[in-house]
């Protein structure tokens, strides 16, 4: 039988609902502040895009673009001045940043409170111990809540992460240890992928090589999530061969239409989120 198609669409959109219900039913007005340094197209895209899933939902965006040729102290001067900014709740620096500026020492400037990519030591510490006031990334937060909305049973069960990167494969053993399963985590030099990803009752391929997941690596019912997104002369793909897959998983996210929109969602999720703890203070 084919599988049940998770749709990240459709849950991407309940998830969004619920954050425009929740600004418009409360006197927060929420402030995302966007830092596009330089001239990448598709980081201009993606910021574009941020930016009007705010506005989608109530939340305030404040946008910063200074030029690729920026000195360090003037990006550090801006992040600064956002952290004390209290309109402002969350902070995206927009990723990768131009040759030359080292992404983890502007980073690391940004307040953990605000940091609602969850990329700064302190969140992944935060998250590895655990603690609810944690601000977990927004694509492993959106995959577990891909997995809740679709009732997959993690409890006891098998998983298996291809990749171990800070933004998704890391973040998403922790959360997946958190919700009981037993994990595995697999990179470039694991030995015998095929046989790990057999064991798997959920398998979730976050590489970056299309169609490295093929039929014969997922058991029987499977849930397999595709987190991967790589530009082919066919289009925008996944890591899994979605059409042979499909025929033995249980369950499985498209590409596009899967991980990628709740990668947006959960970007508003962190900053209403991080307005309401602001409040709370
Ligand atoms: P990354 O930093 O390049 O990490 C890739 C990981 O895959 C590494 O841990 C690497 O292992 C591992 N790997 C490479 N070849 C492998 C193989 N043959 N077998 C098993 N593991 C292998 O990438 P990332 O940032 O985590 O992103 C992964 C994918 O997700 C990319 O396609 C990216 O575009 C996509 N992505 C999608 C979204 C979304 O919203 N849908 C968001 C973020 C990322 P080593 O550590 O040993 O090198």
């Amino acid at each position: 039988m084919p599988a049940r198609v998770i749709d990240g669409k459709a849950v991407a959109e309940r998830v969004r609902q619920r954050v425009a219900d929740e600004v418009a039913s409360t006197r927060l007005q929420p402030g995302l502040a966007t830092i596009l340094v330089g001239e990448d197209p598709a980081s201009t895209i993606y910021v574009r895009m941020k930016r009007e899933d705010s506005a989608q939902v109530g939340i305030e965006s404040f946008h910063h673009e200074p030029g690729g040729d920026v000195s360090v102290d003037a990006l550090a001067g801006l992040i600064r001045d956002l952290n004390a900014d209290e309109r402002v709740h969350g902070i995206l620096l927009q990723l990768p940043l131009p040759e030359g500026l080292d992404q983890d020492e502007f980073i690391s400037l940004i307040d953990p409170a605000k940091d609602v990519d969850g990329l700064t030591s302190a969140n992944a510490g935060l998250l590895m111990q655990d603690r609810e006031e944690a601000m977990v990334p927004c694509t492993p937060a959106g995959v577990m809540e891909l997995l809740a909305e679709a009732d997959v049973e993690l409890e006891g069960a098998r998983a298996v992460v291809l990749g171990r990167s800070i933004l998704v494969g890391k973040p998403l053993l922790q959360l997946l240890l958190a919700a009981n399963a037993t994990v595995t985590q697999c990179h470039s030099r694991t030995r015998d992928l095929p046989a790990v990803c057999r064991e798997a009752d959920v398998l979730i391929a976050a590489v970056g090589s299309p169609g490295l997941v093929t039929a014969d690596m997922v058991r029987e019912g499977a849930v397999v999530i595709d987190v991967g997104t790589n530009r082919t002369d066919d289009g925008l793909v996944g890591d899994v061969d979605y059409s042979a897959v499909a025929e033995k998983a249980g369950a499985i996210t498209p590409v596009p239409g899967g991980v990628g929109p709740m990668t947006r969602a959960m970007l508003l999720v962190n900053t209403l989120r991080a307005a309401k703890r602001a409040a709370a203070a």
